[in-house]
């Protein structure tokens, strides 16, 4: 059940067994006897090991027992983490596409439910929350019918104190990126998210002058409408019927559709050139899709059109229209249908959080963001995904190899090793690999590749190519960096960055533009006017003395990140590492070679042999004497 018992500790060993239990249909093993690591490995089945009798038997386990590994046990383990240490602790739970986070942690959120429930029933607002994070931020891709294209961090905040103390007061979700793009357009094979479908399944498409989603341009173009095994009839009641427990009345609900409506509309939209080319119109045959995507957004039909095809610019101080040929049209049309979802996202987050509210006593925080992202071609995404993947190994290697003492221990941030030497004990160092050069590339100011992304976006004329110019000559030495090459007549729009996790290629083509997200004043001004008040909520009114300098995604993206790295650093931190066994979703196979550098890439193996090596309980000392005092 723990690898750190394997007499012999070499990686070929390590996988072997992971294999072996994995064909037991033990999907779980633990790193380490203090349980702070979990390993887990998709099954692709149902296993009869969830649900109340598990609940119930990992919440009092048997005494004089080694506790399995599950993931019930380690939620037990946050939980009486922060009860009996007074700590708050933060579930990270990583892994690629398809390998089991959100299930992960959705096994975790019921555990700490049933374990801490109350009368008032907010464990089960909690636990309806998913429903509808999931349709409304999942979707359909070639790696997992179920993936979230959103990041979350969940927050369940605890009474710290008098008879109800270790009840669960409340939560809050943050939710990082949402993978907006996807509302327009998807790769062969995908969906867009959930909610789209099951809403053009439902009685209420009509209305919303909603046909079939195959009929739709941004719901059937990549041909696949519908998901083995789901049903999407189904799965929207279940997201109307949450969507009221979080207290959205008829009205409320009648909007977020309409917004969602608003956005297919938006995308059937065609524009022809007029005026020789310089300008453009709505396509005569798309007065249907307008007039619809009008009413949906709560504007009036030729208030939206004549805001697609002009744009304000300010030249000199001075305002000034300027037309939209066609196609910068049509781009038009697809940012505000990408910011009408977007807004609605952010709302229903808030509403989430709303009913859920509760934000006091201590906390148990669980991380499900998208794993590490290698593809063929990777764009700013991905970019920003591995920064944050990057960030997250950095803290699992300051908690397995540098700094495994708390830091309410006596010699917080002291290495492992100075430790060791200072209590007189012998200690092997075991080598990993340190990324800190590489968060540095990335993210450090004022030259890491994103902080000069942002700069390219506030410079008049920045573009792509200057950037990569740039950041080409400014890093031509990071050991981390590959600046493009020059392979013949081939562009030069490559780089790459060589990872933690292996040597990305990025593609720095639209880079700037991505970062900037730009939604036109106009469009903007269009939405807050609207007459309805959830579209007025998402799109508040801009105050021009603060406009001018909008943050970018990028600079939103790390601020985010950078203070919930601040917040989990204070909190002990337990780690699901999720393992992909096949790419074919099938049961009972493991692909080696792609598992094991699963393994590797997230320092597992290291990670085995460092705990082997030194010793997995590090208590205070006067964390020690109220623990065992009763002993002496
Ligand atoms: P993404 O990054 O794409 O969101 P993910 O890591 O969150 O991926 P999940 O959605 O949690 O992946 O899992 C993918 C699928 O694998 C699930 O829909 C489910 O079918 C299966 N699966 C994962 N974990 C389990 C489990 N413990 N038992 C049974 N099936 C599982
Ligand atoms: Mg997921």
């Amino acid at each position: 059940d723990d690898l750190v018992m394997l007499e012999q500790l070499d990686a070929p060993l390590i996988a072997h067994c992971l294999q072996k239990r994995y064909a037991a249909d033990k999907i779980y093993t633990w790193v380490g006897a203090d349980h702070s690591v979990l390993i887990s490995i998709n099954p692709f089945k149902h296993l009869p090991i969830y649900g109340q009798y598990f609940l119930e038997r990992f919440a009092a386990p048997a005494p004089n027992r080694d506790v399995e590994p599950h993931t019930y046990a380690l939620a037990r383990r946050a939980f009486r983490g922060m009860m009996d240490a007074r700590r708050d602790q933060a579930i990270l739970i990583s892994g690629e596409s398809g390998a089991g986070k959100t299930e992960a942690t959705k096994q975790c959120l019921h555990f700490l439910a049933d374990a801490a429930g109350t009368k008032s029933g907010v464990e089960q607002r909690i636990l309806q929350a998913n429903p509808i994070l999931e349709a409304f931020g999942n979707a359909k891709t070639v790696r997992n019918d179920n993936s979230s294209r959103f990041g979350r961090w969940m927050e369940v905040h605890f009474e710290s104190s008098g008879r109800v103390e270790g009840q669960i007061a409340g939560a809050f979700v943050e939710s990082y990126l949402l993978e907006k793009s996807r509302v327009v357009a998807q790769a062969a094979g995908e969906r867009s998210f959930h909610i789209f479908y099951q809403l053009c399944s439902s009685p209420r498409a009509a209305g919303l002058g909603l046909r079939p989603a195959s009929e739709h341009r941004s719901l059937g173009r990549a041909g696949c409408t519908a998901i083995r095994g789901v049903d999407d009839v189904a799965d929207f009641e279940a997201v109307l019927s949450s969507l009221a427990a979080m207290g959205l009345g008829d009205d409320e609900v009648g909007w977020a559709l309409r917004l969602c409506a608003a956005s297919v509309h938006l995308c059937d939209l065609d524009f022809e050139p007029c005026d020789g080319g310089d300008g453009s119109r709505v396509a005569a045959g798309s007065a249907t899709p307008l007039a619809a995507a009008a009413e949906c957004l709560g504007v009036a039909t030729s208030a939206l059109s004549a805001a697609l095809v002009e744009r304000a610019v300010v030249v000199r101080g001075e305002a000034q229209r300027i037309r939209n040929t066609a196609g910068k049209a049509e781009e038009a049309s697809a940012a505000l249908a990408k910011a009408a979802y977007a807004g609605l996202f952010r709302d229903l987050v808030r509403r989430i959080n709303a009913a859920c509210g509760g934000e006091r006593g201590r906390l148990i925080g669980v991380l499900d963001i998208f794993g590490f992202e290698i593809f063929e071609a990777n764009s700013f995404e991905q970019l920003c995904i591995n920064f944050a993947n990057e960030r997250l190994q950095r803290t699992f290697c300051e908690h397995t190899f540098e700094n495994e003492q708390a830091s309410a221990a006596p010699r917080p941030h002291l290495p492992a090793q100075a430790v060791y030497a200072d209590e007189g004990i012998a200690y092997d160092n075991v080598p990993y690999i340190d990324n800190a050069p590489v968060l540095a590339l990335l993210a450090e100011r004022p030259f890491g590749l994103l902080n000069l992304l942002d700069e390219e976006v506030r410079v008049p004329q920045g573009s792509d190519a200057k950037w990569l110019e740039k950041v080409s000559q400014r890093h031509a030495d990071h050991p981390a960096f590959g600046a493009p090459k020059q392979q013949g007549k081939a562009r030069r729009d490559f780089f790459c960055v060589r990872h933690y996790a292996g040597e990305v290629r990025y593609s720095a083509d639209g880079l700037v533009e991505k970062n900037a997200d730009r939604l036109s004043r106009g469009l903007y001004d269009l939405l807050s006017g609207s007459s309805c008040g959830l579209t007025r909520a998402c799109f508040p009114p801009k105050d021009d003395a603060i406009a001018g300098r909008v943050r970018t995604v990028g600079e939103e993206w790390r601020s985010q990140l950078g203070g919930l790295m601040q917040k989990v650093g204070r909190m002990s931190p337990l780690f699901i590492r999720c393992v992909k066994p096949n790419q074919h979703k099938r049961p009972g196979l493991v692909e080696s070679k792609a598992t094991i550098d699963q393994l590797s890439c997230a320092g597992l193996f290291e990670a085995v042999r460092i705990r082997a090596t030194g010793f997995p309980f590090r208590h205070s000392h006067a964390e020690f004497a109220r623990r065992y005092r009763w002993i002496a």
